[in-house]
């Protein structure tokens, strides 16, 4: 077997450019594994994109559910969460579908505009805008269960599990170094 030039969610669009401008394509999208950044993995991944016929090229747009496992922001379990993003994305080609000749990427009067690029063999790879997406909408303080009572900070037992006997008083991180803070403000007036 020939190896693909591009993955379960990239697209040759070649017949859509030589289409009409609003004529339009829908795929499925399927991708079992996508790593985010460098320890952030997203698995499952399912959705759709509908892609759009523009003057200026293709408009992508979609959703995608996957999976990402994320460790507990205070006990360190792992849990596995859905997320669910949207994505849209410009795409402009590299060269004339009917006659191969290099186009002008930046249309005239445009200096720096956010677009993506299809490869010279009319590929459109939708790998970016999905991670981008999902990079996004990660939870910035995941927690197992919105009561998660965390690590003792003395002896780091799982304080969901046992009790260790240390009294700690449950402090927010964030609170406390804002208190921190507020508090070498006072300092200086
Ligand atoms: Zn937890
Ligand atoms: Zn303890």
């Amino acid at each position: 077997m020939a190896p693909t030039e591009y993955n379960n969610i990239g697209f040759n669009v070649s017949g859509l450019l030589k289409d009409r401008v609003g004529a339009m394509r829908e795929h499925e999208l399927e991708e079992p594994v996508m790593e985010l950044d460098e320890k952030t993995r997203a698995t499952k991944l399912y959705g759709s994109a509908r892609l759009l016929r523009i003057n200026s090229g293709i408009l992508a747009e979609g959703q995608i559910a996957a999976d990402v496992m994320l460790e507990c922001s205070r006990c360190l379990i792992l849990l596995s969460s859905r997320l669910r993003v949207e994505f849209a994305e410009e795409y402009r080609p590299l060269v004339d579908v009917q006659t191969g000749t290099p186009l002008e990427v930046l249309q005239e009067g445009e200096t720096d505009v956010d677009f993506s690029r299809l490869t010279p063999n009319h590929i459109l790879d939708l790998t970016e805008p999905v991670r981008q997406s999902l990079l996004v909408d990660l939870p910035f303080n995941p927690l197992c269960r919105h009561d998660c009572a965390g690590l003792c900070p003395q002896c780091g037992v799982d304080l969901n599990a046992e009790d260790c006997g240390h009294t700690h008083e449950r402090s927010d991180n964030r609170l406390a170094v804002l208190a921190a803070l507020l508090d070498s403000d006072d300092h200086l007036n």
